[in-house]
């Protein structure tokens, strides 16, 4: 036997991960993991470096107006016009750029390298839930590129505590499926970067602001980041088999056209703006007072103010689109609620509707929610908060009772517990088909069991069914009472007249046993007389 026929077979990198990860658990119990980090794609089999098919060539086909985008977040967002406007532009230069750029180089590769453009990344200034997100969002996917948002409070300067800034470049191939090409061109969105600022330090958080600031700055310029994690075994020993395997394809992300949008609520630049203009001519007041930053304050921010804000000069001049997203007033989240085409209306009510149950909002409950909705103080996102505390009861206990519609008024939102009551007696309410079945189940089993039928016309199954609901019982169990030792009265008339088909009207439900005594009287009667009494009778 050689020596070669003895080896034991060559591991995949799984199987590598799983016994290293075996290994580190016997060792170091729970303490120490083995995993892939988060954003280490696995690449693409048929992406083969300089050959690249790509959905970015897409991009080429770039042939949006400003004014188209604007139009298209209208339909979801409601107001924030300037920061429609702003990002509209910032986003259409942006990929006119990337597109001019790739005509030329497609006329004569060198011909890129001496054009200059300063790239158009975008500071979103606004506090929470007032759709900064939910722009940039839909911008992403109108245009079909990937996007990826953080909290810039997850990043540490190493790597080491909190996230790594290059993750968010990984985690953009991921979001594109492993086309590096459209990873390039598309969105990164960090949220909280207020956080990063000095001013964020000095209240205490622990993040080193100024490295992350440092770290941002390099990816927002231009640098090339490694597909694979430098600090992940496991991902570097894909790559490693990639290369021999001859899968490998491109090794690096280029930064260069990915746009980077980063936001924050910067509570207190509006301080530090008023104060800065109360000192020249700008009736701005005196910076104390506690008006939220809008579009008239937000004109005159500087670069100057952020830097004053606690940011490196450099960062923030990475970033020369401004925009503000203003508060919201209960006006504009009732707005919201009705011309959204995001709407957490439409949402509720799809929701129920997989119950059968028509949920309906009337308008002056909806401007109580939204009102309600102002006081959470987390912007739009107070319409979940509130809608959910109302209505979350209902949604438990409504699903499958009787009730068909739920109407949500001004009423409504006074007592919800009182509400819910009454909808707790309609839920117990025995529908109409219900009541059908149960009849006729209850009739096959009475002539099974007493060898006689009894034929319920359609207004005894309604006297059924709204007896049934008014006790809060069924159908079934309201048929068992009401014909309780009914076969003892029936059989007496079958001797007496060999009938065995019984008639039962509404009025028969409202009093069965007037109902029995009658007509076996009438039956005794009918035996004197020598009839045969196997017509219909009441
Ligand atoms: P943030 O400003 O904190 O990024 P988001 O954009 O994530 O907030 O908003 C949270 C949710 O609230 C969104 O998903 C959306 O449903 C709703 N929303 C927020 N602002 C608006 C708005 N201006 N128009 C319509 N819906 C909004």
């Amino acid at each position: 036997m050689s020596e070669k026929e003895n080896d034991p077979p060559v591991p995949t990198p799984d199987e590598i991960s799983q016994k290293l990860s075996d290994f580190l658990k016997e060792n170091f119990g729970g303490a120490v993991d083995f995993t892939s980090m988060p954003g280490t794609p696995e690449m693409q089999e048929d992406n083969t470096g300089e050959e690249e098919v790509s959905k970015s060539v897409d991009l080429l086909d770039f042939n949006y107006r400003p004014r188209d985008i604007k139009d298209h977040l209208d339909r979801f967002v409601i107001r924030q016009d300037e920061a429609k406007k702003a990002l509209s532009i910032a986003v259409c230069d942006h990929y006119n750029h990337a597109k001019y750029l790739r005509r030329l180089k497609e006329e004569n590769p060198d011909n890129t390298t001496g054009v200059e453009f300063a790239k158009q990344n975008v500071i979103v200034v606004g506090p929470t839930g007032v759709g900064k997100t939910y722009l940039v969002k839909h911008i992403a996917e109108l245009i079909g590129v990937p996007f990826v948002k953080a909290d810039a409070t997850k990043f540490s300067e190493t790597g080491y505590v909190g996230g790594d800034v290059d993750d968010l470049v990984r985690e953009l191939v991921q979001r594109a499926e492993g086309d590096v090409n459209l990873a390039e061109h598309g969105i990164i969105y960090i949220d909280e970067i207020d956080k990063l600022s000095s001013q964020g330090n000095s209240m205490g958080r622990d993040v080193s602001g100024r490295g992350v600031q440092t770290a941002l700055l390099k990816l927002m310029e231009e640098t090339e980041v490694p597909i694979r994690n430098p600090m992940d075994i496991q991902s570097q020993m894909q790559a490693a088999f990639d290369l021999k395997g001859g899968k490998a394809g491109p090794r690096t992300v280029n930064t260069r056209h990915i746009l980077f949008i980063v936001s924050g609520a910067f509570s207190g630049l509006e301080r530090i703006v008023r104060k800065r203009l109360s000192k020249g001519t700008i009736g701005f007041g005196s910076g104390n007072t506690d008006i939220p930053m809008d579009n008239e304050l937000f004109r005159h921010v500087g670069t100057e103010d952020f830097i004053d804000y606690g940011f490196e000069a450099e960062f923030i001049g990475r970033l020369p689109i401004r925009v503000v997203c203003e508060h919201l007033a209960a006006g504009d989240l009732l707005e919201i609620m009705l011309n959204s085409e995001g709407s957490l209306l439409r949402q509720y009510e799809q929701e129920f509707a997989e119950y059968g149950i028509q949920a309906k909002f009337d308008h002056e409950a909806l401007k109580v929610i939204a009102e309600r909705a102002v006081d959470e103080k987390t912007g739009a996102r107070g319409l979940l908060t509130v809608c959910e505390r109302v209505l979350r009861d209902f949604k438990f206990e409504l699903p499958g009772t009787a009730v068909r519609e739920l109407k949500v008024d001004a009423n409504f939102l006074e007592d919800p517990p009182a509400i819910l009551e009454h909808y707790r007696k309609l839920g117990r309410q025995v529908t109409v088909e219900q009541a059908v079945k149960e009849v006729e189940l209850f009739a096959a089993e009475f002539e099974r069991q007493h060898g006689v039928s009894l034929i319920f016309d359609d207004a005894a199954v309604a006297a059924i069914g709204k007896r049934a609901s008014a006790k809060a019982s069924s159908a079934l169990q309201t048929c068992n009472l009401l014909f309780k030792d009914f076969q003892f009265g029936l059989k007496l008339i079958q001797k007496n007249t060999g009938r065995r088909e019984f008639n039962i009207g509404a009025e028969t439900i409202e009093d069965p046993d007037a109902f029995l005594s009658d007509i076996v009287v009438k039956s005794y009667r009918d035996a004197e007389t020598g009839k045969s009494a196997d017509q219909p009778s009441g």
